[in-house]
């Protein structure tokens, strides 16, 4: 993250400068009421983001006890979010007791900071400069917001703390084949499964070599009706096709193995039984997929158990499949309640229902996972949500987010910058996550939140 966070006390031109390095007069990118209207950003240059920290805190009034906390909660966003600090001082107005306090509050810690002396508009605005040199920063820059003076040095000094700017590819380079595995409890028909797909007729199937026999996998591919290629990789083809050849310590090596699977791959099936639902282990196995950032899709297989049952009236209670299987449907989802809207199918080793919506899902979530998501529709987002449900208060203090930004994708790591250092509760971070999946269409991805903070 390339972040400049512009800090000062209220009336030197940070907002003045802000405008003057996007560009543009008004620059509001989180223009929303709510949360995150404290801090102003943009990118310059698309070279850094830039941020204004100076709408932390402050009221239309404030004490003089105010604006101290005010300043100090604007630096602390500072220091957390920012790779470079740029303390906007008043050359018009000179050195004041205020500026002291932060440039004592900048130099605590080790951070890159650069001192501007704004509003020197004129010759004679130079007479206060000697003042400034109790704050202690060597080779202050001198400018003039209004004028637009001074910019070039300015943003050049930028350049050389930041560094080279990282060359961005347009378009994330997607590997070139989606890497899935079947996991799930022993007999649910994993390995059914698994040779459904490498015996299909529209598939090319060929080993992968370099592999040795346990940790066989097969590389399967077809052609869309559109002629684009999908390629896929399926993981531990060993506990499919050569069953019979690696019994000995059976669960040792399934457990080992299924970690690795579950490691090695971008999408990961959980295969249950449609005869027995969801069960402990098949919590603990979702729950160490999500943990991994895997996406995760639910697989219920042998559904022609279901419709054998119905053709010969045999389920109490359920009109008739399809409304059984919304049912189990929902139980599913009842039951794996931490879910990231996972898609559940319903297919049929034994008689091929279904079996080829595998690898179309597949292809769909991978898409999914390798979303860059905006800033501002983060910060919208976020501002909605927690106006609409505040998180708990932990020792009655009030959570303030200021910011938010996506770190990561697989699993999508939203980085929240806040007032305090805080655990949000699993339930709210459940909240958080399914509007991020509704709002950026990314199902079945995990996403973590990470909470910045003092
Ligand atoms: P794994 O341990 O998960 O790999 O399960 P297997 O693929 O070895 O299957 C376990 C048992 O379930 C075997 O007896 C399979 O024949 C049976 N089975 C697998 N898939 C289906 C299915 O779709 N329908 C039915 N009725 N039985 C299945």
């Amino acid at each position: 993250m390339r972040c400049v966070a512009l800090v000062g006390r209220p009336n030197v031109g940070k907002s003045r400068l802000f405008n003057r390095l996007v560009k543009r007069r008004v620059s509001i990118v989180h223009d929303q009421p709510g949360v995150t209207r404290d801090i102003i950003s943009a990118e310059v240059d698309n070279n850094f983001t830039l941020m204004d920290t100076g709408g932390i805190g402050l009221a239309t009034e404030n004490t003089s006890q105010e604006l101290m906390d005010a300043v100090e909660e604007q630096i602390l966003f500072a220091l957390q979010a920012a790779s470079l600090i740029i303390f906007v001082v008043d050359g018009i107005a000179g050195c004041t007791a205020l500026d002291e306090i932060i440039a004592e509050k900048l130099h605590l810690k080790n951070k890159n900071c650069l001192l501007v002396i704004n509003k020197i508009d004129t010759q004679q605005h130079l007479e206060n400069l000697e003042d400034f040199s109790v704050l202690g920063f060597k080779e202050p820059i001198l400018i003039s917001a209004e004028h637009g003076m001074g910019m070039d040095l300015l943003l050049k000094k930028i350049d050389t703390v930041l560094g080279p700017k990282p060359v961005h590819q347009a378009e994330p380079n997607l590997p070139e084949r989606i890497r899935i595995s079947l996991v799930g409890r022993p007999n649910v028909g994993k390995s059914s499964i698994g040779n459904r797909l490498l015996n299909s007729k529209r598939l090319i199937v060929s080993d992968v070599p370099g592999t040795t026999r346990d940790t066989v996998e097969a590389n399967l591919e077809y052609t869309t009706k559109g002629g684009e290629v999908r390629r896929f990789r399926l993981a531990d083809t060993a506990g499919i096709r050569y069953r019979g050849k690696i019994k000995s310590p059976v669960e040792y090596f399934s457990a080992l193995r299924t970690d690795r699977a579950i490691e090695n791959s971008d999408v990961v099936f959980l295969v249950l039984d449609a005869k027995q639902g969801v069960t402990q282990y098949d919590k603990a196995l979702a729950g160490k997929i999500l943990k991994a950032g895997r996406a995760l899709v639910i697989l219920v297989n042998k559904w022609d158990l279901v419709f054998n049952s119905f053709s010969q009236n045999r389920l109490e209670g359920y009109e008739n499949e399809a409304d059984f299987r919304n049912k189990f449907a929902t139980a599913v989802r009842k039951h794996l309640f931490f879910l990231p809207e996972s898609p559940i199918i319903f297919v049929s080793a034994l008689s091929g229902y279904s079996v080829h919506n595998i690898l179309f899902v597949a292809h769909e979530i991978f898409i999914n996972l390798f979303k860059k998501l905006p800033t501002p529709r983060i910060n919208r987002l976020l501002a909605q949500m927690i106006n609409k449900r505040t998180p708990r208060s932990i020792n009655g203090k009030r959570f303030k987010l200021y910011y938010a930004v996506q770190t990561g994708n697989r699993a999508y790591n939203i980085r929240l910058f806040s007032n305090r250092q805080t655990t949000l509760e699993d339930a709210y971070l459940r909240y958080l996550q399914a509007g991020f999946i509704k709002e950026f269409g990314i199902k079945g991805c995990p996403i973590k939140f990470e909470v910045i903070g003092k």
